[in-house]
């Protein structure tokens, strides 16, 4: 069965076709500047070159219109017609505490959905819009939604409850949810499988290190606790979020700088992290040019971020009383040698011993431990949109 897998944005929108016979990616594609001037697809399928569609796309129904052409399209298509695609899977942040699992979407689920838009203002209403449109124009196509906050909806209340009045929680649902957890997922099981041992033996620490990041703890195959929070903002300093600070900062800073009201906000979510330390930018790739070239905060960001990692990292193995692997993942966790190398330097009391001459790879699968290395440290891309197509999959198939 061929499955489309869809990941909407508030103006853009990915897109990516798997045959699930064999699990291959037939095409990938990005819409950007939806419902803005200069809408533009670009598009990739196996052997061909690049394939760019710059046509004006006034919403996300007009831009999955484009996509759904593009797929079928005789020449940069890969399917006949939209009859060859079985099931939609869709990538929704946020399912408050509704899904622990992906589901088969129903008007019950939209309405649930619905319903999160509070929790996730920013992420869930263009997520709503994607099914929508999909509905629209495939009205006889399987459709599931994969949460990003699922797979952590086994944390215990004592990873997920905030210490402040319990009526926050019964009231506004304020608790910790965490987010990537399709990532977190996916390479937790990968790494069993790496390790030829059933995920329910192990204890797992999962580092997805991106611009956003987060670390989980997966003990025995579930979610025990994750970094991030009731938003993405806590736990780990990322390219521009903060990650932790003490709450009391915030009025602070308010106050002393006379901010309006939700600037603050965006201070901590798009000023902040490396980007808000170096006062350079949020990439790490321009972060640790410029460390090499001995710029200081640059140096300072690389160590604050690589702190952060390893407090984690130190806090989920006194949770799970012991790990066996630890796994690096997305953008920074994939090519970042450099950083790998500060987190995992001088752990050897714990049994982490990094492999300096392994370590020197990029995104690519692989053991990058001492052989003498109690606990494995692995380098896993992660792979989302093969999680959700799984999760697709399975699900349509049950139905059946
Ligand atoms: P997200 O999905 O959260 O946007 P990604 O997982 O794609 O993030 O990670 C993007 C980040 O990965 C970039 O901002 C950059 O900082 C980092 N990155 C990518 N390639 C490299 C590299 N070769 N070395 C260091 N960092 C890299």
């Amino acid at each position: 069965m061929k499955v489309l897998v869809i990941n909407c944005g508030s103006s853009s929108l990915k897109y990516q076709v798997l045959e699930m016979d064999n699990e291959s990616l037939l095409c990938k594609g990005l819409v950007e500047r939806i419902g803005i001037e200069g809408s533009v697809l670009k598009h990739e399928k196996e052997g061909m070159d690049k394939f760019i569609l710059q046509t004006p796309m006034q919403d996300h129904k007009d831009a999955i219109e484009h996509v759904l052409n593009t797929i079928i399209d005789p020449v940069q298509g890969v399917a006949k017609s939209m009859d060859e695609i079985g099931a939609v899977g869709h990538r929704v942040v946020h399912a408050g505490e509704k899904y622990s699992s992906s589901v088969l979407i129903t008007e019950s689920v939209m309405d649930a959905l619905e319903e999160c838009t509070d929790l996730a203002p920013l992420h869930n209403p263009p997520n709503i819009l994607g099914i929508r449109a999909c509905q629209e124009l495939m009205p006889n196509t399987p459709m599931v939604g994969v949460f990003d906050t699922a797979y952590h909806q086994t944390m215990p209340p004592e990873s997920y409850i905030y210490a402040i009045p319990y009526e926050y929680y019964t009231n506004y649902k304020v608790r910790r949810y965490g987010f990537h957890g399709t990532s977190h997922k996916y390479v937790a099981n990968r790494a069993a499988e790496m390790m030829g041992q059933p995920i329910e033996e192990l204890k797992i620490i999962t580092c997805h290190l991106g611009n956003g990041a987060s670390v989980s703890a997966i003990k025995r195959g579930v979610c025990v606790d994750t970094s991030m929070g009731f938003t993405p903002l806590e736990g780990l300093v990322m390219g521009t979020r903060s990650g932790d600070i003490d709450p009391a900062i915030v009025t602070y800073i308010r106050q002393k700088e006379n901010l309006p009201q939700g600037e603050m906000n965006n201070i901590l979510n798009k000023k902040s992290g490396v980007l808000g330390i170096s006062g350079l930018s949020s990439d790490f790739r321009d972060i640790e040019k410029a460390a090499e070239e001995g710029d200081e905060r640059a140096q300072l960001a690389q160590r604050v971020f690589a702190h952060k990692v390893r407090f984690y990292i130190g806090a989920y193995m006194a949770e799970m009383n012991g790990v066996d692997a630890i796994v690096f993942t997305a953008g920074v966790g994939e090519n970042d040698i450099g950083m790998r190398d500060i987190i995992c330097q001088d752990l050897s009391n714990l049994g982490i011993r990094l492999d300096l001459i392994k370590n020197k790879v990029r995104g690519k699968e692989t053991v990058i431990s001492t052989d003498d290395s109690r606990v494995k440290i692995l380098l896993i891309p992660t792979n989302e949109e093969l999680m959700i197509a799984r999760d697709t999959l399975e699900i349509v198939n049950g139905e059946e």
